[in-house]
């Protein structure tokens, strides 16, 4: 692992091919780079003002430091690298650019890209005044070094290689990267540009770094984990090119909130949700990709080890455009070369693949905007909530709010209300299940209401139910007011980890948020039956209420 990198024996410094100017100049010495902070240390040297700039801002008034501390140990941890391999960065975007910068000198020295590949390589050097060479992919879209060979020379500072390749989607043979490594190992810098690599079925090169130290491996938060707003790259290098590109990068890339941010998203338990996320990606991608097989329009599906799936396609132009019209964007890579009528689409949520996939088809959606879909992200000081609910699916439902007794409750009103739910909640359990259990309730409700929208062509009703000894009656009307009338005494104070007295709360948070009439009455003997009947039934009643019958107003009002 790079955690023990030794200077290899003949590393001639690839970090001597750098702009003599950069090697010869110091860093800039910023305000935070020379004092590590503790807390009695009084800063009067960056004219930072001494307060926060409103209630509730932290850590906003100081300059932070150019590599934040605890986001390269939290990087570190994700990567397994020690820090002196790193450097954080706004995208992996920011880390071309400074590679670039650092070691390509304005109108003398080239790169060497192998197209069809990302653009972003040939941007960033030609905003340096450096040459951009093309060495083209072979017929199987893999790196072709006999080309390389012929394409670089002895200004050839970087060669980028993008694997799985934007947009071709493949991962690049790792013998042929090495090759080229060991090739040019005192002379350019072999960049992998890993963005997608947690979407492949293969591991990292990062552990290769032991053994070239003309590797740079790059890696981002924007596409692996859900984050393409937040900027947040990173370049894993030996430390004297690390050394060089903090040189360049600005002195305070990481915004704080960034910082914050970005240290959420590489907790364990983002992780390792984030990881469940990706394999729904994939297992989606390659669904999608099966279902093509059927379509006269589509020519070929290329394998994908991303997040995408690169089609050939009889006429590109012609499915941009009808995709268009229909709202969904494509991105057309008819432009690159190998790439003639092949498009390049994104794996989205099941609903917008079922949208893309209508239109592929030739059939017109109303799919997509028809589908009573909506999301509900509710953040207090006591819980963080993502509700998420498809009245038109029946799945998938997947619920987790740290109570284990209440997800299987949440579970009996999806499953008996025949609609996706997808709830994660990050809440106060250290205090206790209250505000968790209610948060919920609050936005499973709200998110109802929305997806309802209108209400056009839903039904009104209720449901009788028995479990066992216990007997519950529900009725439900979306009349647009709200009451709860519930008639329950359970004999228990606790159902597993779900207290009883709680769930009156659960309807009427449910019943405020939907602004709906709901009357629940319970009978029985047992709590657990008792409980678990009152979700039920109120699946069941929902089921019945949320069904589209047609395309009436349930109202003699003509609204609701
Ligand atoms: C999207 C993408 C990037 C950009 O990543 P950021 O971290 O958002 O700058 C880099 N490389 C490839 C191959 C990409 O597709």
């Amino acid at each position: 692992m790079a955690k023990t990198v030794k200077t290899a024996p003949n590393s001639a410094m690839i970090s001597q091919r750098a702009r003599p100017e950069i090697l010869a100049m110091g860093g800039y010495v910023s305000a935070r780079s020379i004092e590590k902070s503790n807390r009695d240390t009084i800063f009067l040297d960056a004219n930072e003002c001494a307060f926060e700039p409103f209630i509730g801002a932290q850590n906003l008034s100081r300059y932070p430091e150019q590599q934040p501390t605890a986001l390269q140990e939290a990087i570190c941890r994700w990567l397994d690298v020690s820090k002196r391999h790193i450097t954080i960065t706004r995208g992996a975007d920011e880390a071309i650019d400074c590679l670039v910068r650092a070691f390509c000198v304005p109108g003398q020295d080239n790169i060497v890209i192998c197209p069809p590949t990302f653009a972003m390589y040939a941007q960033s050097a030609t905003l340096q005044n450096a040459e951009v060479r093309q060495a083209k992919l072979d017929k199987t879209f893999d790196l072709d070094v006999k080309l390389i060979n012929q394409t670089t020379d002895k200004n050839t500072k970087i060669i980028f290689v993008c694997s799985p390749n934007n947009p071709t989607a493949n991962l690049m043979n790792r013998a042929r990267i090495l090759r080229l490594c060991a090739d040019y190992a005192e002379t350019a810098l072999v960049v992998v540009d890993e963005t997608y690599v947690e979407f492949a079925d293969s591991e990292s090169l990062i552990p290769c770094l032991d053994a070239h130290a003309n590797l740079v491996i790059l890696r981002t938060l924007s596409k692996s984990h859900a984050a393409a707003g937040l900027r947040c790259g990173v370049a894993v290098a030996r430390s004297d090119v690390t050394g060089l590109l903090q040189k360049v990068l600005a002195p305070y890339p990481l915004a704080q909130p960034v910082v914050d941010a970005a240290l959420t998203i590489l907790s364990a338990k983002s992780q390792s949700v984030l990881a469940a996320k990706r394999r729904d990606i994939v297992t989606r991608r390659n669904q999608v990709a099966a279902s093509f097989a059927a379509c006269p329009d589509i020519v070929e599906v290329l394998p994908s080890d991303a997040n995408y799936l690169l089609v050939r396609v009889k006429d590109a132009a012609d499915l941009c455009e009808k995709c268009r019209a229909s709202g969904i964007i494509l991105r057309n890579q008819s432009h690159q070369p190998g790439l003639e009528n092949s498009v390049r689409v994104s794996i989205g949520s099941d609903e917008d693949m079922q949208a893309f996939l209508a239109v592929v088809r030739g059939e017109t959606i109303s799919a997509r905007t028809n589908q009573r879909v909506e999301t509900v992200i509710r953040k207090t000081n006591e819980t963080a909530i993502s509700v998420r609910v498809n009245l038109d699916a029946a799945a998938p439902v997947r619920i987790n709010t740290g109570i284990g007794f209440y997800d299987h409750m949440l579970d009996q009103i999806a499953k008996h209300g025949g609609f996706s739910l997808e709830i994660e909640c990050d809440g106060d359990l250290h205090i206790d299940p209250h505000h968790s259990v209610e948060d919920c309730a609050i936005a499973l409700g709200q998110a109802i209401r929305l997806a309802l929208g209108d209400k056009r062509g839903i039904g009104r009703y209720g449901f009788f139910l028995p479990m066992d000894e216990s007997q519950v009656k529900v009725a439900l009307d979306f009349g647009g007011r709200f009451y709860l009338d519930f008639n329950a005494d359970f004999p228990e104070s606790h159902v597993g980890d779900l207290p009883t007295d709680m769930v009156p709360h659960v309807f009427y948070s449910l019943a405020e948020n939907m602004q709906a009439n709901l009357h629940i009455a319970v009978t029985g003997e047992n709590t657990h039956h008792m409980v678990e009947a009152c979700f039920k039934g109120f699946g069941r009643a929902l089921r019945q209420a949320i069904r589209r019958e047609g395309d009436e107003m349930p109202s003699t009002k003509g609204s609701l």
